[in-house]
């Protein structure tokens, strides 16, 4: 199943686009694609509605808006450094265990939602990454039952600002959680429609020239060891969002010099299976 949220940003309602393309509204059934929803029987029910109701659910124009597919939640962890190339170009040594940072919840946004460069930002930066929604609490979990805890998968594009990252002192959180900085989407594929979620190209543009381009097959540390791994320093909790770290290809490790983002530019990227998304960059305004 591809679970989506469309409308206008802050009134979103869920819905499902179905293997032929459609998008239906499922707000009959559900409420809302959160921590309630993925705790409970959820997903099951809402397969069992569509087989029934898909026929007759009311339709949603290919030219409404998505929002992130799922409601705002607890935490977004991060990944760093999950892919040797990546910690090679960000000078870098491949870490020992998961090196995690958090990104703040107001960052995320829908996948073709305008990024906002933040207030005095002069280094934004991109970069793809698989990231997993978690379908149950889950505290101290076993990394061999680990991906049963994994309600889906989705497309992000974890923003930096570069010079909040690593020149302001202290956590990287202060680098990535500007507002816009977490799109997701468009959609929250489920697992029975990825067989093999370390076997995804994965790929990014900025104004139509590739510059990441990989599979999430280079991970260092893969999907099942990450979610083992988060869980024993914290209780993940239904609907919470790990993101996995990116390849080589950022603005950062650019030779000679790095490159950032300027209002104006837009970017595109995509993982197989997961969808694509395109962003354009746009100035921070006083009224935001
Ligand atoms: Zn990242």
């Amino acid at each position: 199943m591809k679970l989506i949220r469309f409308g206008a940003a802050g009134h979103e309602q869920p819905g499902v686009e179905l293997s032929d393309g459609t998008r239906v509204d499922v707000s009959p059934l559900v409420h809302e694609f959160d921590e309630q929803f993925f705790a409970g029987d959820g997903r099951a029910e809402l397969q069992q509605w569509i087989q029934t109701h898909a026929a007759s659910a009311v339709r949603i124009s290919s030219h409404e808006r998505l929002g992130a597919p799922l409601a705002r939640p607890s935490k977004i962890v991060c990944i760093g450094l999950n892919f040797r190339d990546h910690a090679a170009e960000s000078g870098m040594p491949l870490p020992a265990e998961p090196v995690i940072f958090f990104k703040a919840t107001s960052a995320i946004a829908g996948p073709d939602d305008d990024v906002i460069i933040p207030k005095g930002g002069t280094k934004v930066d991109w970069e793809v990454e698989l990231a997993v929604v978690i379908g149950r609490r889950t505290a101290h979990v076993g990394r061999d039952t680990a991906l049963d805890h994994v309600a889906g998968y989705v497309l992000h594009n974890d923003y930096s600002e570069r010079s909040f990252q690593l020149e302001r002192g202290g956590q990287w959180v202060k680098g990535k959680s500007a507002d816009t900085f977490a799109p997701l989407g468009p959609w929250l594929v489920t697992p029975d429609e990825i067989p093999d979620p370390q076997n995804l190209a994965m790929w990014l543009s900025v104004n139509g020239e590739r510059l990441q381009d990989s599979n999430s097959a280079n991970m260092i540390f893969d999907i099942a060891t990450l979610v083992s791994y988060v869980s024993e320093f914290m209780t993940l909790l239904p609907g919470d969002v790990i993101s996995t770290g990116t390849p080589a290809g950022v603005g950062l490790g650019m030779k000679p010099q790095p490159r950032y983002l300027r209002a104006g530019d837009v970017v595109e990227l995509g993982i197989d299976t997961l969808g694509v998304q395109r962003q354009r960059l746009v100035p921070f305004m006083e009224s935001q």
